[in-house]
């Protein structure tokens, strides 16, 4: 027998057989994204053919931040591509908050626009909340307004923050039903961790929010069939945190720096959470394409629902 064929004799023992951990679904939202955009695209040729209705979304950005630059330029681009019209407004930094509002009224009346974003954060001298309520709650595609908030939470149709919609679909194309599932979203903030929770709430899953203050995090995560993890911190989930099997959703955008180079890294540490998770989405790749698909897909509801005509389903 030639010396590289040969192989130690290892008997047969209970651990031996043991299979090796099988390979954790990589959910991929970057495809998932492009398929929902083509739905949107779809919708909105057949709006156009059928009613003469083409949606518009205006976004509104205040100051030169140039990661919110970057996102309106997406946004801009990706509206064209799905055959909507889409309308920016860029406002200097020094702009009075009663010049914004001035200009949501304005939006709020124009037949030509149902969706209306106004980018955060805004300069320190405006009040964000006072802005985002200004806006119609019909055409508040960001499901910010305190109106679409109150209707989430009360299981009403509200328009639905487009991050944890985002989540969400990833969740239900994943599992199918989310019904009795054990649900942990780490992170409590308005634009994501709450509405989260209240969309797998509504879902059936029992749901646990953690936040800083939360005693022993490490095995509240490890209680969960799904963890949604948004906190703003590189790597801060850890394999040895997930319950085998479970579903890993990434919400983090981090940027860092790795041998000299920026790169982005989520909120989970991905090499040792995909070891143990059932399914795990990626950073980049995963949550981050949603957020700009399921805006356009708010933005074809809102238009369907202010010309009262049938919604396409997401
Ligand atoms: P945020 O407003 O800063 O909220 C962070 C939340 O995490 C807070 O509730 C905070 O708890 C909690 N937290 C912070 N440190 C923690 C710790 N050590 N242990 C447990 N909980 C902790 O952030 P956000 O707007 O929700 O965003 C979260 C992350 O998601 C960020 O990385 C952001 O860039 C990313 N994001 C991505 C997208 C996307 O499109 N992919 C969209 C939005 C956000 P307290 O309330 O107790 O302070």
């Amino acid at each position: 027998m030639p010396a590289s064929d040969w192989q130690p004799f290892i008997p047969m023992t209970e651990t031996s057989l043991v299979q090796s951990p099988p390979v954790p679904t990589r959910i991929d939202g970057k495809a998932f994204a492009a398929s929902l955009r083509q739905r949107v695209a779809e919708n909105v040729a057949a709006l156009k053919a059928e009613h003469g209705i083409t949606p518009g979304l205006v976004v509104v950005l205040v100051g030169e931040d140039p990661a919110s630059q970057v996102y309106v330029r997406n946004k801009g681009k990706q509206t064209l591509e799905c055959g909507m019209n889409s309308f920016e407004y860029k406002l200097d930094a020094a702009t009075p908050e009663a010049a914004l509002l001035a200009l949501i009224d304005r939006l709020n009346a124009d037949p030509q626009v149902h969706g209306i974003l106004v980018q955060l954060p805004l300069p320190a001298h405006m009040d964000a909340n006072k802005v985002i309520n200004a806006i119609d709650p019909a055409k508040d595609v960001d499901g910010f307004h305190i109106l679409n908030v109150g209707l989430l939470g009360t299981g009403q149709k509200a328009m639905v923050p487009c991050t944890p919609l985002g989540c969400l679909l990833l969740l239900r194309d994943h599992h199918g039903s989310l019904e009795g599932l054990n649900a942990v979203v780490v992170g409590r903030s308005n634009i994501v961790g709450k509405p989260m929770a209240q969309l797998l709430l509504g879902d059936g899953c029992t749901v646990t929010i953690a936040h800083s203050r939360t005693k022993e995090l490490a095995s509240v995560v490890r209680q969960a069939d799904i963890v949604v993890v948004a906190v703003g911190r590189p790597e801060m989930v850890r394999g040895d945190w997930i319950k085998p099997g479970a579903t890993v959703i990434d919400v983090g955008v981090n940027r860092v720096e790795r041998n000299g180079k920026a790169v982005l890294v989520g909120d989970v540490h991905f090499e040792s959470a995909a070891a143990v998770a059932g399914a795990i989405t990626p950073v980049p790749g995963g949550v981050g394409p949603m957020t700009i698909a399921c805006l356009l897909a708010n933005t074809l509801t809102a238009c369907c629902r202010i010309h009262g005509l049938a919604e396409p389903t997401t």
